[in-house]
């Protein structure tokens, strides 16, 4: 039988809980399907399984704000949309529950607030990926998303920088691109807005290190903050087995580790981590 040590802190952090717990009220106060129906622009969480479980207590995903009809409930997800879309949804007098997460939130004030003093905006993340787009909408100059230092090398110089960054990056890549910056800004401001969960879930992942023979880590595939807990499990030197749910489990991979530890990703949900603890704890 199989050892399993669960990493301290791992599944839902604070701004997800929040953003599920409003749509499962909204879902649940109705009083039939039909009567004031729930949207969501964009998956509301990168959880495949959680969207499919909210979908199926009435959660309508459009593709874009357009898509929502007027007089919807529309649910704004952590990750937050750009301010042009916000206004358009305002502008139509659509009932908006915003449920972009506070330090989300920050990153697109700071971008908004550095930009309009005159500094052009450097953000450290994913370009394709929704929270650094919605930040970019709060910016009205010059902007540039980086991944990593090269890219901030390439960057030209300039006089008045800021450099922002995507909730789920680490402090090391983060601290590493601010040097790049310095010979290429006469001035550089630095906003640390990687979020405290992000941060705790990736040290808890370190702390596996040496206790365990592989990891399990559990979350979506399109999440970012999931990724990172890959890389940095993989980076302290540990075999990891990423799963979306109990049913991609590799039997294979599990041979010759007793020792399991068990990690996820911010938008993975306790029933799914269950499942799999479950379903390991039964081999
Ligand atoms: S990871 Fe951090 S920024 Fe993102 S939703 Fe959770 S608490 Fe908010």
């Amino acid at each position: 039988m199989k050892e399993i040590v669960m990493a301290d802190r791992a599944g839902f952090c604070f701004g997800v809980k929040r953003a599920v717990d409003a749509i499962v009220d909204a879902l649940e106060s109705r009083s039939s399907a039909k009567e004031g129906e729930v949207w969501s622009i964009g998956m509301p969480i990168h959880n495949p399984q959680e969207v499919a479980r909210l979908e199926a207590m009435g959660l309508k995903i459009a593709r874009n704000a357009d898509e929502v009809p007027n007089g919807a409930r529309v649910f704004i997800r952590a990750h937050g949309e750009p301010r042009a879309v916000m206004e358009g949804l305002r502008g139509r007098g659509e009932t908006i529950a915003d449920m972009t997460c506070p330090h989300v939130r920050r990153a697109q004030e700071r971008a908004g607030e550095f930009s309009s003093r005159g500094y052009d905006i450097v953000l450290l993340g994913d370009a394709r990926h929704p929270e650094i787009q919605a930040i970019m909408g709060y910016v009205d100059g010059p902007v540039d998303v980086v991944a990593n230092v090269a890219e901030a090398e390439n960057l030209p110089k300039r006089p008045r920088v800021a450099l922002i960054s995507q909730t789920t990056q680490q402090e090391e890549l983060l601290a590493g691109i601010a040097s790049a910056l310095v010979p290429k800004a006469g001035e550089l401001c630095v906003c640390n807005t990687i979020c405290k969960a992000t941060v705790e879930r990736q040290d808890a992942v370190r702390r596996l290190a040496g206790r365990v023979d592989g990891v399990v880590l559990v979350g979506g595939r399109e999440s970012a903050n999931t990724a990172k807990l890959r890389d940095i499990a993989k980076a302290n030197g540990m075999d990891v087995l990423w799963i979306e749910s109990a049913e991609e489990m590799e039997w294979g991979w599990f041979e010759g580790k007793m020792k399991i530890g068990i990690a996820a990703g911010a938008s993975t949900p306790q029933w799914l981590i269950t499942e799999v603890c479950n379903k390991i704890a039964r081999t």
